[in-house]
């Protein structure tokens, strides 16, 4: 009896510590600017390290979407600092589950759907690429859109320089992320806890970053991407291991859930 004590009691130590360093290598702090004054960030999440959802809230003079997204202390109705939500806030950036499982135990209908308007794959998910590639004859004015209703849970540049956003889905209970890369431009007012429908464009094709041509690349995992609590997508380098891995178990992302067309000339 005493020994259980001890161990459970060693084993809540060291769980304790543990906490502590991840918290400690979790938060680090960013400066953002809002008009022109400078405000910093606590964030424990790489989804908003790139401050684009930021600058594009500041060019719009939206300091409320910056309040909204990180619960900020607002004194003298201005923002003076604002920190990432705690794990608990972090859901309600998820994309509400009542919308998608209403309509799907009402009516069975069609909830995923192709990115582009018009579209030509060029390159097929296989190992070492869990991705579709895309291209249009429209290039750079084909419009993107969300392969699935979600919310925005990433706006960042890659490190080759491609443009990427990141879109979480809760279907069903069941959570995929769907990421969008090479976009030329993001669309105006996109923020990370957006909500967006299929029919919102997010950006236009491109050929930003590691890419010889303007496509897309897009990719459908079944995980959330940049949430800390799922382990197999917490960060971008578990997602690309854990993409692969399911390429290696036939799951085609995209593909496993709708048939994607050689090419097609609507959505
Ligand atoms: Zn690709």
């Amino acid at each position: 009896m005493k020994d259980n004590y001890f161990l459970i009691k060693s084993k809540c130590i060291i769980i304790l510590a543990l906490s502590f360093f991840l918290i400690s290598i979790g938060l680090q702090t960013k400066d953002l600017f809002i008009n022109d004054s400078n405000y910093k960030i606590e964030y424990e999440y790489v989804n908003i390290k790139d401050m684009a959802q930021a600058s594009v809230a500041n060019k719009e003079k939206k300091t409320n979407v910056i309040r909204d997204l990180f619960i900020g202390n607002t004194y003298n109705g201005k923002i003076t600092e604002v920190s990432l939500p705690t794990t608990k806030s972090v859901e309600a950036v998820e994309l509400p589950t009542t919308a998608n499982s209403l309509a799907s135990s009402t009516v069975p209908r069609r909830i995923w759907y192709l990115p582009t308007e018009v579209g030509q794959v060029t390159q097929y998910p296989h190992y070492g690429h869990a991705a579709y590639d895309i291209t249009s004859p429209r290039t750079y004015s084909e419009n993107i859109f969300p392969v699935a209703n979600g919310v925005i849970s990433g706006i960042y540049t890659d490190p080759a320089g491609a443009k990427v956003v990141t879109i979480l889905h809760n279907i069903d209970g069941v959570k995929y992320t769907s990421q969008y890369a090479h976009l030329s431009q993001y669309a105006s007012g996109l923020y990370v806890g957006k909500p967006v429908t299929i029919n919102d464009s997010i950006g236009l094709m491109g050929s930003t970053g590691n890419s010889t041509g303007p496509h897309l690349h897009i990719a459908v995992v079944d995980c959330a991407l940049f949430d800390k609590n799922d382990v197999n997508c917490s960060d971008l380098n578990k997602w690309f291991r854990y993409a692969n891995m399911r390429v290696g178990q036939n799951y085609y992302g995209l593909g496993s859930h709708i048939n994607v067309p050689s090419s097609w000339y609507s959505r």
